[in-house]
């Protein structure tokens, strides 16, 4: 039997699902959104409501957007022939943040990893190839992270794309190896990118 009436513990039991949040923190985070104005409290419910319901992954690029075309792949201005590939709507934030970039991105929604079971088919990489086909790229930046899986991942894309007459590159090794572009700096992420190599 829960300590708490029906409906707290039901939120409690809810927010110690997020990732971070124990039984403590959630039972805190809980009375904290029962002393706050209504409107607050009610605000963060509508944000999830609307994140879950508003939020796709772009057609093209498998960014996250509010419509068929992300923001990026809808402007006009970005450099149609440079194509960097990430493995999250996180490091693009991270390559955006820098404004080093003016090209395109292909998020690929994650890293082949064996041990854990993710192959290249559960990834975007099949639409990756289509969309390089049908373009008019000269560059593919491989922007996966400076991990073992990201590194095998960008290996094994450049082995995917190399019928076709692309230059393929990758970030310089400014972000030390083991860290994640989430983390890096932004100095550090457009010199990665000024700097980046033949792969
Ligand atoms: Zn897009």
């Amino acid at each position: 039997m829960s300590k708490h009436a029906g409906a707290v513990s039901q939120l409690v039991d809810r927010l110690s699902q997020l990732p971070g949040i124990g039984r403590k923190s959630a039972e805190r985070l809980a009375f904290h959104l029962l002393r706050v104005r209504e409107e607050d409290a009610l605000a963060l419910a509508d944000a999830i409501r609307r994140v879950r319901t508003d939020v796709r992954y772009c057609a093209a690029c498998y960014n996250l957007s509010e419509h068929e075309l992300c923001q990026i792949c809808s402007d006009p201005k970005r450099d149609a022939t440079r194509l960097c590939v990430v493995e999250q709507p996180r490091d693009l934030l991270s390559l955006e943040a820098s404004g080093a970039y003016q090209g395109l991105y292909h998020v690929l929604l994650g890293r082949i990893a064996p041990l854990d079971g993710i192959t290249p088919d559960q990834l975007t990489i099949d639409a990756l190839v289509d969309r390089v086909r049908e373009g008019n790229f000269v560059e593919i930046i491989m922007a996966t992270n400076p991990t073992v899986e990201g590194d095998g991942t960008s290996l094994y894309l450049s082995n995917q794309l190399s019928e076709f007459p692309i230059q393929i590159t990758r970030l310089a090794r400014g972000i030390t190896a083991g860290s994640v572009l989430e983390y890096a700096n932004r100095e550090i992420i457009a010199d990665a990118l000024t700097g980046r190599q033949k792969l």
